[in-house]
């Protein structure tokens, strides 16, 4: 196992260093990179994502290329214009609802978007669950208006119940992104109805494999989305969009930049607005240059233990 610690280009999800693992299979590498707060329960099936790539275990890809999004964080319209037309993509995701700001900035924002997007672009809005039921349904009224049709909202109300009652009291397609984050949840949010579209990450639902057969037992469109990997994390996403047989929303796998370095070659960054479906090298140069102090290095040795006597567990 090696150990990375890559600072990031600005605060995401409250972290400005992104740590992981790589671990090492009969095929090559994969990323192990749970959330360094979640516990063994949490972190297992990450590592079975790991494990499936390292063991070169991904399915055969139906699609060459995965069209992704631009993101636009919060910021001011004309940055948020400039964000897009730079992008190269043609769906963009725009952050709303964020705490301490103003459905005006949100709404002014969300304009800049499409007219840099034209007409025949994709606008999606994520609202991190911060919105009430009752916020939720008139904010989505008019950031939809503001958009000319948004694409989707994601996860507008924290709980999976609440996103079922905006679902019906709203026009636009809900998406869950927070509602599922371990594999029973996607069947949860599919039996109360609450989303039109289902954010799946291939690290926390246990690999490739496991959120295609998820992808075909809840029915719902699916949007594959990173979790702040490296390149080679990011690939295992790419060979999730990529195998999944009908593939009708742009993937959330773009966050490659988001990270000051990496650990494989070629990097998945998009080109044209996609990421090419493939296996990246790890290269032993870059990983060096990444590589975790030996306290951290011995923190995630511990945890690997953990996990793996959690497995032993279960097993007895
Ligand atoms: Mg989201």
């Amino acid at each position: 196992m090696r150990v990375f610690s890559i600072p990031m280009t600005t605060r995401f999800r409250g972290i400005t260093v992104r740590e992981g693992a790589l671990v090492e299979g009969d095929a090559g590498w994969g990323e192990w990179s749970p959330f360094v707060e979640y516990p063994p329960e949490v972190a297992e099936p990450w590592l079975r994502c790991a494990e499936e790539a390292a063991a070169g275990d991904w399915p055969a890809p139906v699609r060459a290329t995965v069209p992704v999004n631009a993101t636009v964080p919060v910021v001011a319209p004309d940055v948020a214009h400039e964000i897009v037309l730079r992008s190269g993509c043609t769906t963009a995701k725009v952050k709303v609802a964020d705490p301490g700001s103003f459905l005006a900035d949100d709404l002014a924002r969300v304009e800049a978007v499409r007219d840099a997007l034209g007409p025949s672009g994709r606008l999606r809005v994520d609202a991190n669950g911060a919105w009430s039921v009752d916020e939720a349904v008139s904010s989505i009224a008019r950031l939809d208006r503001a958009a000319g049709g948004l694409e989707y909202v994601e996860q507008p109300c924290a709980t999976v119940e609440d996103l079922a009652v905006v679902r019906r009291r709203v026009e636009v397609p809900i998406a869950a992104d927070e509602s599922i984050r371990r594999a029973s949840d996607p069947y949860r949010v599919r039996d109360l109805e609450a989303a039109d579209i289902a954010v799946l990450k291939v690290q926390p639902l246990g690999g490739v494999r496991a959120c295609l057969r998820i992808a075909e037992d809840i029915g719902l469109p699916v949007v594959v989305s990173s979790a702040l990997e490296t390149s080679l994390g990011l690939a295992a996403g790419v060979a999730l969009a990529a195998a999944l047989p009908t593939l009708d929303h742009a993937s959330g796998l773009a966050t490659r930049s988001l990270l000051t370095a990496d650990v494989a070659s070629p990097e998945l960054v998009p080109v044209n607005g996609a990421l090419v479906a493939g296996v990246p090298t790890v290269v032993p140069a870059l990983l060096d240059a990444v590589a975790a102090p030996p306290d951290r290095v011995a923190w995630w040795e511990g945890r690997l233990a953990m996990v793996h006597a959690l497995r032993e567990a279960r097993r007895s």
